[in-house]
């Protein structure tokens, strides 16, 4: 019980920190301006003995694409990605610690830019590379190491799905916090 109050606790300052992280901007910012296709937004939180590691990112950086899928390909592209997701090790490895994965959350979601005509069935414009359906996916997980002294992360977004280019991390350690620009040729994060 006294663990799941903590969890608690500790969802309720990502999802406040998650907040921050979209309306601390210089403009209106919309949630469709983070979605850019070879970026995603990487949220960590550590705290005490547990990490909380949430990924923001477009499906195209992970499967290639983002429409419906349509062949057997594209579901088999799906069906491995949500395979590989099911562990945070998809995400990133934390090098030297005993660690276990006690939560986690997959959403996969749809997002159609033009809402005029939106229409359900084949149209002539389906295979149009340029229409304007959009998807994402949001993960979280919950990870619970049996100590978090020395930390660093490695991240694996890069070498499992060659389609980031670029990660903005946002990390709360303990009583600090800050950003991280991550890259294929960056992908050691040290606290
Ligand atoms: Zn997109």
């Amino acid at each position: 019980m006294k663990n799941k109050i903590k969890q608690l606790a500790i969802t309720t300052i990502l999802m406040t920190f998650s907040l921050n992280v979209f309306s601390d901007t210089d403009e209106h910012h919309h949630q469709e301006d983070v979605h850019v296709h070879g970026a995603a937004v990487l949220n960590i939180v550590v705290e005490d003995k547990t990490i909380l590691i949430e990924l923001e990112s477009p499906a195209m950086n992970i499967l290639g694409f983002e429409h419906e899928p349509k062949t057997e390909e594209h579901h088999a592209i799906v069906k491995q990605a949500n395979e590989q997701f099911k562990s945070y090790l998809s995400i990133l490895s934390i090098p030297d610690k005993q660690c276990k994965q006690t939560g986690s959350e997959l959403e996969f979601a749809h997002d159609s830019h033009d809402d005029k005509h939106h229409d359900d069935h084949h149209d002539k414009h389906h295979d149009d590379e340029h229409n304007d359906v959009h998807s994402e996916y949001h993960l979280n997980y919950t990870v619970y190491c049996d100590s978090l002294k020395d930390l660093s992360l490695d991240i694996n977004l890069f070498k499992n799905f060659p389609g980031f280019e670029h990660v903005d991390l946002n990390w709360i350690h303990e009583q600090k916090q800050g950003k991280t620009d991550l890259s294929s040729e960056n992908t050691l994060v040290k606290f």
